[in-house]
């Protein structure tokens, strides 16, 4: 039935266009910003009953009844007690690589948001930038296992666009070099594998509930973790090492996620489902639409036991076969109204801040993606017919 639909629509979509071309349209500018992203928003009224919740209960942070449900609700969902909540996802993973003790050098890779990179110098930790593999852009195994000195504590990979790490792989070098295996899955919310939660993959995994994300909580950041000593830690460390009113026990900070975020948090979630459905529809008007420009390259498609959450809409543009530069059709899409975003360019070793790190491995898949990547719109309101419009100004791009 679900796959009769998008059959229909996609013909519908081919069809039109097609037609368009032919006579030779031009594709007119959209009126107002076509943004890559926008958060999903639940009814406003639902969001108003909850604050009349936060009103009466006069509680607005410091582990809320709120957010011990949203917590109760997340623990649910992973199947796991092991859940830590956060005013972000960076301060989320700096706590994580403090709190497990990790120090030395960690490898990880330079094609991910600056973040990750951020959160390891957060914590004195040198990060050692390995190469990624061309299909979906995740760190290489082969290159973390040639990179591992006597200094290396973990691997911090990253599940970037959503797209699950050769996580056996990484798994299995942890475990011979004693590793901690560490996931940024900031991507990765409502993904999974063979039917688990990503977050099953590693030590720990941290995930972004920022606005940008197809899941979000205002802003907010999520551990979720192996070992369940780690919890204290993690409280301890994300309320000023509090560990009672007159005790403080280690040098924390303040990550501690409020009633409002936590309020938000519960209310999206319901909707979780149908984002992601709505977004694998407009990801396969994308493909169908896409498919046969040449010198555009599509990630490809995720194995069969993947549960993808849909989370962006990248693409690759080679310059040679296109006619056009990745900067051009970024430049083009602008004077289309259309904000497309360069993630991930430059690559994180490449800012003026992480200049000095000295990169051994030869980067030479990251740079060619991060050179020829540019991430289309894609949220849960953006109408198939505008996709069908930002695919024409590609089409009239190569034509
Ligand atoms: C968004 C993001 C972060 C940071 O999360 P915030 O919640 O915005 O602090 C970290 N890593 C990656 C890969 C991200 O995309």
């Amino acid at each position: 039935m679900r796959d009769f639909r998008q059959y229909q629509s996609s013909e519908f979509l081919i069809g039109s266009s097609e037609e368009k071309w032919k006579k030779g349209m031009k594709p007119k500018p959209f009126e107002k910003p076509v943004y890559v992203t926008r958060p999903f928003l639940p009814p406003l009224s639902e969001f108003t009953e909850g604050l009349k919740e936060i009103w009466d209960n006069r509680w607005l942070t410091n582990n809320g009844p709120i957010l011990r449900r949203f917590t109760r609700q997340l623990c649910d969902y992973l199947g796991t007690e092991n859940v830590c909540l956060f005013n972000n996802g960076t301060l989320a993973l700096q706590i994580a690589l403090q709190g497990m003790g990790i120090s030395g050098e960690v490898i990880t890779t330079p094609f991910t948001f600056v973040a990750t990179t951020h959160a390891l110098y957060w914590n004195k930790i040198r990060p050692v930038f390995v190469d990624i593999e061309p299909e979906y852009y995740t760190l290489d195994p082969q290159r973390v296992e040639e990179a591992i000195t006597p200094w290396t504590s973990a691997i911090l990979a990253v599940p970037v666009y959503g797209h699950p790490c050769n996580h056996e792989a990484l798994a299995d070098i942890a475990r011979r070099h004693n590793l901690r295996l560490i996931y940024d899955a900031a991507h990765a919310f409502g993904v999974k594998v063979n039917g688990q939660p990503i977050s099953q993959m590693g030590d720990l995994s941290m995930f972004s509930f920022h606005a940008t994300k197809l899941y979000q909580s205002i802003e907010g950041g999520m551990l979720v973790f192996k070992e369940a000593g780690l919890k204290t830690t993690f409280d301890y460390l994300k309320n000023f090492g509090f560990q009672n009113q007159v005790e403080v026990v280690m040098p924390g900070t303040n990550a501690k996620m409020n009633e409002m975020q936590a309020l938000m948090g519960l209310l999206v979630f319901e909707y979780l489902d149908e984002i992601i459905e709505k977004r694998r529809k407009i990801t396969e008007a994308y493909r169908e639409r896409l498919q046969n420009v040449p010198g555009l390259l599509l990630p490809k498609p995720l194995p069969e036991n993947v549960e993808y959450n849909y989370g962006y809409m990248p693409i690759q543009v080679s310059e040679k076969e296109m006619g056009i530069s990745r900067d051009g059709l970024f430049q083009k899409f602008k004077e289309y109204n259309v904000l497309t975003r360069r993630y991930f360019y430059p690559l994180i070793c490449d800012y003026s801040c992480f200049r000095n790190v000295h990169v051994n491995s030869p980067l030479t898949v990251a740079r060619d993606v991060s050179s020829k990547i540019l991430c289309l719109p894609i949220y849960d309101t953006l109408a198939l017919d505008d996709v069908e419009k930002i695919c024409d100004i590609i089409h009239d791009s190569v034509s």
